[in-house]
């Protein structure tokens, strides 16, 4: 299905040259934040109403050391498992797919923790935050599926146990005061390090240690195209800037390149 087009002469001139972009690009990535979900009605949960306005994070730390802390935990997750059930990906999480299979992108890094960029069909997807789809043991590593758990919460239990060895679950998603995954960071500043261009779509650029993988990639000399909806840090670095929605100027971009999208 093909979205409404991003309306004015202008973006498309816009998404023109990202096609041209990408067509010069060898080794092209894209680096992903909430704002490419926000089409698929995940909401940023930054953003007032999102689940942090509600809720203050829980530290890791915390969470090891305080049942009040878990519980607190498992109360977000509870609420935000709702927000993420059921969602599916946009013409953007397709588009980034169609991109890859064709051989024009390399890899995806991003910062979300919802699933959809495999959804769509990528499969080289880079999760610095981790990944909602399974929760695991903190003491045996043993795997949990999340809907198993959401029906623990939604049951009642306030802080749910691994059935194996009792130690503490949690989402595989990393926590305030959790080290990002050393093997995924490494590889994506790799990627960055020597990508010819990076396409920052959907993230405000702000999150450290991600939010500086772009800036790496410019700084290595690649052309940096940022897409989204709000001023970045970066915006005066990129070599183009397009704050039109995500899915309909990414479903041009695909366009511009004789390439359709995969379907949802
Ligand atoms: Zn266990």
């Amino acid at each position: 299905m093909l979205e409404k087009p991003a309306g004015s002469a202008a973006a498309n001139s816009l998404t023109h040259r990202i096609a041209r972009y990408l067509s010069e690009s060898l080794r092209a990535v894209a680096f992903t934040g909430a704002g490419i979900s926000t089409e698929s009605g995940i909401p940023d949960f930054r953003s007032p109403g999102g689940i942090w306005s509600r809720y203050q994070p829980v530290l890791f730390q915390d969470f090891l050391a305080s049942e009040k802390a878990r519980r607190e935990y498992w109360l977000m997750k509870k609420e935000g498992y709702r927000e993420l059930r059921g969602a599916k990906p946009n013409a953007g999480h397709r588009a980034l797919a169609s991109l890859e299979a064709a051989g024009k992108l390399r890899a995806i890094i991003t910062q979300n923790i919802d699933g959809l960029h495999q959804d769509a069909g990528s499969r080289r997807v880079l999760e610095l935050h981790g990944t909602s789809r399974h929760c695991i043991c903190l003491e045996c590593s043993a795997r949990y599926e999340p809907e198993l758990i959401q029906d623990r919460l939604e049951a009642g239990v306030e802080v749910p146990r691994c059935d194996s060895c009792g130690g503490l679950l949690k989402s595989a998603t990393i926590s305030f005061g959790q080290a990002l995954p050393v093997d995924v960071l490494s590889e994506a500043i790799d990627l960055c390090i020597k990508t010819d261009l990076i396409l920052a779509i959907g993230s405000s650029l702000v999150v450290e240690p991600a939010a500086s993988l772009p800036l790496q990639a410019k700084q290595n000399g690649a052309r940096l195209v940022i897409i989204n909806k709000t001023e970045t840090p970066l915006d005066d670095l990129a070599d183009l800037v397009l704050r039109d929605p995500i899915g309909a100027s990414l479903t041009q971009v695909v366009q511009h390149l004789g390439l359709g999208l995969p379907d949802s």
